[in-house]
């Protein structure tokens, strides 16, 4: 396994109830944010758009000042820290490479600044090329690049001066689907193989969980939940981060021994759920077609083909819409009366929200 396993891992950044305000009225844009980065792991934070990720990372780099809290770098409280001396690598999602500079101009910038020897320079430009997979690309114009092509150097140059931490921003943002599935593989692969430490951030789940070793879900400047791509899609927290993963099929419930009391009947809970009302969560993979007369009875309102499967939208005489997965070969047609069980280990009790 790779050292990101070791649990051992020593903390590269902290930050400290971290706070930034922009204006004097309203919701800050981080609010006092607690967040623990290890030397060689990837995190990945994911929010809605305004959320507050791009703040962060720019708190983190010194472009935005902290109106209370602390930032650690290393152990080092980085207040007062000019951004060129923190060590820390920024690659935007408009990544603005210098069109009048060709792909080793632009790789090398951050060496030059350094004053590395041009024999130094000129080394470190073909071996960050070869990484991101453009070997002898050095004295390509960047316009004759494509947009895949240009993120790779733009990666390249972020690289070059060895940042102890990198921070990317929407990294992928720009590219179409099929190559950003394509980059987010080959970075987790390169990230590992450096041992970087890297930050990231997006809105896009699908690229936070295959990139990260850690997710943090952001929500109005807060923390909403962390933790691996896999726990958090097992079990999101709240109701937020639930419906931010596109999980629709949240209801109000009554938890009384083995099952739940919903406005779709009896639904089942895992074992040692606390009796009381709670906001339930059924995760679309626990929801089980039967024949009509066997389960909750509901009509197919929607179905749509998702390559490796289909999701169902069902509708149940009463209650909530509720979303389902299921195999192409197994998919009922819209229209069609099925029936509805719930599978346990699926169900989610989901924490209230705070300040809700
Ligand atoms: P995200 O990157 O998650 O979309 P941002 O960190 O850019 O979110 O923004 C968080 C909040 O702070 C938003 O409400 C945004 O409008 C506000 N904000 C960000 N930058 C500024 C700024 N320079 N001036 C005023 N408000 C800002
Ligand atoms: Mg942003």
């Amino acid at each position: 396994m790779t050292a990101r396993n070791e649990s051992t891992a020593r903390e590269l950044l902290r930050l400290d109830g971290v706070t930034v305000r922009f204006g004097t009225s309203g919701r800050p844009a981080l609010d006092a944010v607690d967040l623990e980065v290890a030397a060689h792991e990837i995190v990945c934070v994911l929010g809605p758009s305004g959320s507050g990720k791009s703040t962060l990372l720019r708190v983190v780099a010194g472009l935005q000042q902290a109106d209370a809290g602390q930032v650690l770098l290393e152990g080092s409280d980085q207040s007062g820290v000019p951004t060129h001396r923190r060590g820390v690598g920024l690659m935007f999602q408009d990544h603005q490479l210098f069109p009048q500079r060709d792909v080793a101009g632009n790789v090398a910038f951050g060496l030059r600044m350094r004053r590395a020897s041009r024999a130094d320079q000129d080394r470190t430009v073909a071996a960050l090329l070869d990484l991101v997979g453009l070997p002898g690309a050095q004295r390509r114009a960047v316009a004759s690049l494509s947009g895949g092509e240009q993120q790779r150097v733009a990666l390249a140059r972020a690289l070059a001066p060895r940042p102890r931490l990198l921070m990317l921003d929407e990294p992928l943002g720009q590219l179409d689907r099929g190559l950003r599935e394509r980059l987010v593989v080959e970075l987790r692969r390169l990230f590992g193989d450096l041992g970087t430490t890297v930050l990231a951030v997006t809105h896009d789940q699908q690229e936070a969980f295959a990139l990260a070793d850690r997710v943090v879900v952001m929500q109005d400047g807060r923390i909403a939940q962390t933790g691996t791509p896999l726990e958090v899609w097992r079990r999101p927290a709240t109701e937020f981060v639930a419906r931010f993963l596109g999980f629709d099929n949240v209801v109000e419930a009554t938890v009384q021994g083995e099952a739940a009391g919903t406005p779709w009947g009896k639904v089942p809970v895992p074992e040692g759920t606390p009796n009381g009302p709670c906001r339930l969560l059924v995760r679309p993979a626990g929801v089980r077609l039967t024949p009509a007369a066997e389960g909750l009875p509901a009509t197919v309102t929607a179905r749509t083909f998702r390559g490796s499967h289909v999701t169902l939208l069902l509708q149940p005489s009463g209650g909530p819409q509720v979303q389902a997965a299921c195999a192409l070969r197994e998919a009922p047609e819209v229209g069609e009366r099925v029936g509805i069980a719930f599978a346990a280990q699926d169900v989610v009790v989901l924490d209230a929200e705070p300040g809700a």
